[in-house]
């Protein structure tokens, strides 16, 4: 979709750990183009990830990662500005910087349910309505994010679902497969396993 003048221009960001990118982030990226109506959608690779409890791979790979799955994508760009921030890097600071460096009419932050669910564990949550619309994508296993995801539809944060067919693919169950030595065929895209045997990711669990 081309912006032309007078129209408004709508934003999404979708960050992640993106460790390692997989169909689901992809099918959730179109889903959000498509659904909010998307001038150009930003995805944003997290650099030191304070709510993940493990070490991530190193972040010049999953950038790498981010851009093979992402790049066939019109209207994507993939945004390394987390990854160089100094620090731990915080979805309301990423929303904050872009209001003040693009023109934008609509900001949409794109989660998935179970981050949804943990949305009132993050640095400055009730912030990020000032900034963004946050759009919300059913999430396949997730127990007891449905409530969460019911109060926020109700409730004062400006909330809209996004429809994605429920997908029971995570970075967690990939990188346990490749340990494993299984095949991740279908879940990865061919550019991004190519990429991750390359450079011999994720081979311990
Ligand atoms: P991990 O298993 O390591 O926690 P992940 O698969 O959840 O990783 P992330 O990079 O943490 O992947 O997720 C980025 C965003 O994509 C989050 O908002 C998450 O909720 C969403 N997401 C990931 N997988 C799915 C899925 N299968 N369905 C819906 N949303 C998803």
């Amino acid at each position: 979709m081309s912006v032309v003048a007078g129209s408004q221009r709508r934003v999404g960001v979708f960050g992640g750990a993106f460790d390692p990118p997989h169909t689901a982030h992809s099918a959730l990226v179109m889903a959000a183009l498509e659904q909010l109506q998307l001038d150009e959608l930003r995805v944003v690779p997290t650099g030191e990830a304070w709510h993940k409890n493990r070490s991530l791979t190193p972040a010049v790979h999953r950038l790498e990662m981010v851009r093979l799955a992402f790049a066939r994508l019109d209207r994507v760009v993939v945004d390394p500005r987390e990854i160089r921030r100094n620090g731990p890097s915080y979805t309301v600071d990423t929303l904050a910087e872009l209001r003040d460096e693009i023109p934008i009419d609509k900001l949409f932050l794109i989660i998935g349910e179970d981050q949804a669910a943990a949305l009132t564990t993050w640095h400055r949550w009730r912030e990020i309505p000032d900034f963004a619309t946050i759009c919300v994508a059913a999430r396949a296993g997730i127990a007891g994010a449905r409530g969460t995801f019911d109060a926020l539809s109700g409730g004062f944060v400006p909330f809209q679902p996004i429809e994605l067919p429920p997908m029971d693919v995570s970075a967690t169950d990939i990188r346990e497969r490749l340990a494993n030595r299984q095949s991740v065929a279908p879940l990865v895209f061919e550019p991004v396993a190519r990429y991750i045997a390359h450079h011999h990711l994720y081979q311990t669990a």
